[in-house]
């Protein structure tokens, strides 16, 4: 009855001192050190970074990055972006010719154009995969459409850093969540420093111009799983081709709620229903409104 042990569970990583935190990922718990520049894990973080759903840099195998990082030449992904400035210091490393540091280097600028979706692939945060960065970009392109910004990069973060609720997409939970929230209060100046270096595609604002404006001025609302659209930015392409709006939640100015699953029971649903907005399927989509 008395051994019980109680394991003491670090609250600092061993390795940078940072506060660590424990993730639920699936069913276990994993302590994580939720530093993005962190040395326990500087070498995976790069990995990522240059990795092709991420930023897609070639030329920067697991060999060359530790060798970057031994020779103090690179001590987090912002560096990479420095790195054309050291081309000597290439230049002397162990099977680093002129044409393979040119190429790296080619590959480091033209990364530099990025989107929101492979900038928070590259950010690591915890439980955040590309699944996820994909859902959050489309979200975040929505809410930076309807609120007059130019960038949804700049939506993310904001929301990112103040206390916006992301379990509003579908597919994050309350984990994810959090792991967002945690990373950014750990990170936020490495993450504005990181975005410093890239440029970003601007939301495009301009009308599509089409000669079907069938839903002109028409708004939407979309939740759940789709089967005639094959997936949501067809049916958002689609709906936009026809001069309508989609939109990230139900309001008063919402014209449609789309959604295969009416009796869900989900809070776009119970408010659509209190609004008495149509709640419309795919099908009903399809066959009366084009
Ligand atoms: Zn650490």
């Amino acid at each position: 009855m008395n051994n019980i042990k109680f394991i003491q569970i670090p609250e600092v990583c061993p390795i940078c001192g940072k506060p660590v935190s424990v993730v639920k990922e699936n069913d276990s718990e994993v302590l994580m050190c939720m530093n993005a520049g962190c040395k326990g894990k500087l070498l995976g973080e790069l990995n990522a970074f240059v990795g092709k759903k991420a930023h897609d840099i070639n030329g920067l195998s697991e060999a060359t990055l530790q060798l970057l990082i031994d020779t103090g030449l690179v001590a987090s992904p912002i560096d990479l972006y420095y790195l054309k400035d050291h081309s000597t210091e290439l230049s002397r490393l162990p099977r680093m010719g002129a044409k393979k540091i040119a190429n790296i280097l080619d590959s480091i600028e033209s990364s530099r154009n990025t989107t929101i979706e492979k900038f928070i692939v590259g950010l690591n945060i915890p439980l955040i995969g590309g699944r996820a960065a994909k859902d959050i970009a489309r979200y975040e392109e929505i809410r930076t459409r309807e609120s007059g910004m130019l960038y949804p990069f700049e939506t993310f973060i904001k929301d990112a850093a103040s206390d916006f609720n992301f379990t509003c997409i579908e597919g994050l939970g309350t984990e994810r969540n959090i792991s967002i929230h945690r990373y950014f209060k750990e990170n936020y100046d490495y993450v504005i420093a990181l975005a410093e270096q890239f440029i970003f595609s601007k939301l495009n604002n301009d009308k599509i111009s089409s000669e079907n404006d069938s839903l002109s001025g028409k708004k939407f609302c979309i939740t759940g799983k789709l089967h005639i659209f094959a997936n949501r930015d067809e049916l958002v392409a689609d709906i936009e081709s026809k001069g309508g709006k989609v939109v990230s939640g139900v309001t008063k100015a919402t014209d449609y709620l789309i959604t295969n699953d009416k009796n869900s029971g989900s809070s776009k649903n119970k408010k659509a229903s209190e609004l008495n907005i149509p709640i419309i399927s795919e099908e009903e989509y399809k066959n009366k409104l084009n």
